[in-house]
């Protein structure tokens, strides 16, 4: 227990951990892994890089620029993800479909059809008239009760 007060002491008043950090330890993770096949040095600054960048970002204790580093990365994060959201959400959410409106850019959030096929929809903004290819349907399961002698 007393490791732990020590340890709680010391990070006291430092940054911790965010996106960025979690971001740059994935990539840590991949050129790792590249690095293992190819044994580059090169691969291995990048490597020692990113980890001196993890470890002086999260025990830093200037605050207020590693919340303006994860803010920068946070809008560049998702100026490159915006275009893929509906994808995502469409592949996140199993019980809805999500669908763009191409004039005012809505997404809708649709409920499933109980078939898979071509339905129509109405957009509630532009009251534009959307074609929707529904891959994923309700999965109505019929359950029998056995009759009790
Ligand atoms: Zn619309």
């Amino acid at each position: 227990m007393k490791l732990l007060t020590k340890i709680a002491r010391f990070m006291y008043g430092r940054y911790g951990t965010d996106n960025l950090n979690h971001f740059l330890f994935i990539l840590y993770i991949l050129v790792f892994i590249i690095n293992l096949f190819l044994k580059q040095t090169w691969l291995f600054i990048i490597e020692l890089l990113l980890v001196l960048t993890i470890f002086s970002r999260t025990l830093s204790k200037n605050i207020n620029q590693r919340k303006k580093e994860n803010q920068i990365f946070l809008k560049w994060k998702e100026c490159i993800t915006k275009p893929f959201q509906t994808i995502i959400k469409n592949w996140k959410d199993k019980d809805h479909i999500y669908k763009k409106c191409c004039k005012c850019k809505t997404v809708l959030r649709l409920p499933l059809p109980s078939k898979r096929g071509i339905k129509h929809t109405k957009c509630p903004t532009c009251k534009k008239r959307l074609t929707i290819f529904a891959f994923k349907y309700q999965k109505i399961e019929i359950i029998r009760n056995k009759k009790e002698k």
